[in-house]
């Protein structure tokens, strides 16, 4: 998956570079840098020593040691003062160094903590945003894996509007479901009772049959006539749209990927970006006409495709998914594409807040 967040101690992650948000003497520190260091050992510092420090902004490589990664970058965030001395600047350059560095060095992959986030004071909620940006920005013309580690639950946020209506959605779901099943449960409570009327009903009406000229309790049903069809071109083409549906019905996912995209107008290469799926993945569902994707694969073309609810199902079912309104995943899902939000990075900050698997991993 080209970009994703996961909860984690950055120093435990593999990827090809590790990113430190170190200090400008690159001579080691508190928080991650602390972690880093500890984690590669001394030899780190030594070849850290070699590098004169690094400005703020700016970003330099070393091997990785004991870390067991490639490359270790190092870059040194801003300090958030009030957010009017350049702070975004520097912070997007962060990112947009240490990802050419990481292109410059080979990586395939590299893993970020959330950069000026700790001592340094950026707000969260901004710094998330910047990364997640810059990310975004990268990947519209590279082919890399980026993962953000998030190290406390408490560092990720969404904007509290965003997960209240989330929030008050799921809950209005399982409401739903909590009513409908008691509405079942009421009905077969008045079935059985119906019934226990009938059969005492039934059992009257044995009674009195047993005694001789004595009337039935219940009259004759009239009979009902049957209606004749009536040939005529609506019939008609209601068989022309069922004949598409019975031809689109036997469509596989892949099929009906490749013919979404080419009816929206869109290139393979827009589809799988928008979709945060890699080039690999999307060849692999694009030559195997029968592969069948992973529920968050299918959900993510869905997304970038912007299907209504109802393309969305289609296109779930032809991959034997459906979305269902038990599953917070599923909900978190719905809620967006009802609201019409089909930014892939709004929807997968929603879903890790809510401790849910992202769209496009496979
Ligand atoms: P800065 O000085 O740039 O603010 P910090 O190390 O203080 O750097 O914090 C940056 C971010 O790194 C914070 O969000 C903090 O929670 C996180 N962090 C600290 N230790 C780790 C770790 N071992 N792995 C991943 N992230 C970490």
């Amino acid at each position: 998956m080209p970009f994703c967040l996961v909860r984690a101690d950055i120093t435990k992650f593999s990827a090809d570079a590790i990113v430190n948000a170190a200090n400008s003497s690159l001579l080691g520190g508190g928080g991650v840098d602390g972690a880093i260091h500890r984690a590669a050992g001394p030899e780190l510092l030594a070849e850290c020593r070699l590098l004169g420090g690094c400005e703020t902004g700016q970003a330099k490589a070393t091997k990785g040691y004991g870390l067991g990664c490639k490359h270790i970058i190092h870059t040194v965030g801003p300090v958030w003062e009030d957010g009017e001395q350049g702070e975004r600047e520097l912070l997007q350059s962060c990112y947009r160094n240490s990802l050419a560095l990481a292109e410059s060095l080979g990586c395939k992959s590299i893993a970020f903590p959330l950069i000026s986030a700790g001592v340094y004071g950026y707000p969260k909620r901004e710094a998330i945003e910047v990364a997640e940006s810059e990310a975004r920005r990268f990947l519209e013309d590279h082919e890399m894996d980026i993962t953000l580690v998030i190290f406390d639950k408490d560092s990720f946020e969404i904007s509290a509007e965003r997960f209240e209506g989330i929030r008050q959605f799921i809950d209005d779901a399982y409401a739903k479901i909590r009513e409908d099943k008691e509405r079942g449960r009421r009905e077969m409570m008045g079935n059985a009772a119906c019934f226990n009327a009938l059969a005492a009903a039934a059992a009257v009406l044995k009674d009195e049959e047993a005694k001789p000229k004595k009337k039935g309790l219940f009259g004759r049903a009239k009979k009902t006539e049957s209606a004749v069809p009536n040939y005529d071109a609506c019939d008609a083409a209601e068989e022309c749209a069922a004949e598409d549906y019975f031809s689109m019905r036997d469509e596989s996912f892949s099929q009906a990927l490749l013919r979404l995209i080419d009816e929206r107008g869109m290139t393979d290469v827009e589809a799988y970006k928008r979709a945060n799926i890699d080039r690999k993945l999307f060849s692999k569902i694009r030559s195997d006409v029968h592969y069948k994707p992973k529920k968050q694969t299918a959900v993510a073309f869905a997304v970038a495709l912007k299907l209504d609810i109802r393309e969305t199902e289609d296109l779930l079912s032809k991959a034997g998914y459906a979305l269902s309104n038990s599953l917070d995943f599923d909900l978190i899902v719905r809620y967006h594409i009802v609201h019409g939000i089909y930014d892939i990075f709004e929807i997968n900050d929603a879903l890790f807040r809510f401790d849910q698997t992202l769209l496009g991993q496979n």
